[in-house]
């Protein structure tokens, strides 16, 4: 009888222990903090064709990632998140804390993790820095989170204003757009290098936001010279994708080829 008892423990035990191998396992592989798996709301292509209304909010956003960029509600400034802190860079520069309240038409997060760290020691400026990373990137057809610290002698960004409706084209809307150069500045780019297949679900090629350490400045990145830093980049190949339930996405027209457009929107 006591023989049974201990045999019945036993396999209680392994039972128990089973569920929770099982338990975790299924946990691991279907949380949302998987590793390198990047949550996007929304396309770049509806936002060219003005669809600025907001999708979800940056609480439900933070809960995809700790890292990322994007625009908010109207297009109301450029979207930092960095370190699980979101900040929106205003058409005066600087970047302000975000509420979790508010309302993101198109973002991409991902909770960042680095799987490759070059330094950067030679002052480059942001097409060379494109291609020294783009020599470190092992295949062209995954996506990668780029993270890059360091003392830049120089950052061209932009950030918008906010729209009301009937919104504009985002062509027409970054036509009031507000750059900044910003000299000696301490800060993080971060952002997305997207394959050239992915172009219209994003940007292809590298999309990048800038904040500095102070926080004064900041917006979607056009130019700069890294005079030195660490450059991170996290391998991705999950991508996960919300598209609007309803509303003016689905109106809108989304077959039109807006390659050349969008090259000129979010470059110099
Ligand atoms: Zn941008």
């Amino acid at each position: 009888m006591k023989t049974f008892n201990i045999n019945f423990s036993r396999v209680k035990a392994a039972a128990m222990l089973a569920v929770f191998i099982l338990f975790t396992a299924v946990l691991g592989f279907s949380g949302t903090q998987e590793s390198g798996r990047i949550f996007q709301a929304s396309t770049i292509k509806a936002l060219m064709e003005g669809v600025f209304d907001g999708q979800l909010t940056i609480g439900d956003l933070k809960a995809e990632g700790d890292f990322g960029i994007g625009t908010f509600e109207g297009l109301d400034g450029e979207m930092v998140l960095l370190n699980g802190v979101c900040y929106r860079v205003k058409t005066d520069g600087a970047a302000y804390e975000a509420d979790d309240t508010e309302l993101t038409p198109f973002a991409a997060v991902s909770f960042f993790k680095s799987d490759n760290t070059l330094q950067a020691d030679e002052p480059m400026d942001y097409s060379q820095l494109q291609k020294y990373i783009d020599m470190y990137l092992p295949t062209k057809n995954i996506m990668y989170m780029i993270k890059i610290k360091g003392t830049f002698s120089h950052v061209k960004t932009r950030s918008v204003a906010k729209y009301e409706k009937p919104y504009p084209t985002l062509y027409r809307a970054v036509k009031n757009q507000k750059v900044f150069d910003f000299r000696d500045v301490k800060g993080t780019l971060v952002g997305f290098w997207f394959p050239k297949y992915m172009n219209g679900v994003n940007m292809a090629g590298y999309h990048l936001h800038f904040i500095s350490d102070d926080r004064k400045a900041g917006g979607h990145l056009l130019d700069c010279t890294l005079d030195k830093g660490v450059i991170e980049i996290g391998n991705a190949n999950i991508f996960h994708m919300e598209l609007p339930e309803e509303g003016h996405f689905w109106d809108v027209d989304l077959t039109k080829d807006k390659d050349a457009e969008l090259k000129k929107v979010e470059s110099k």
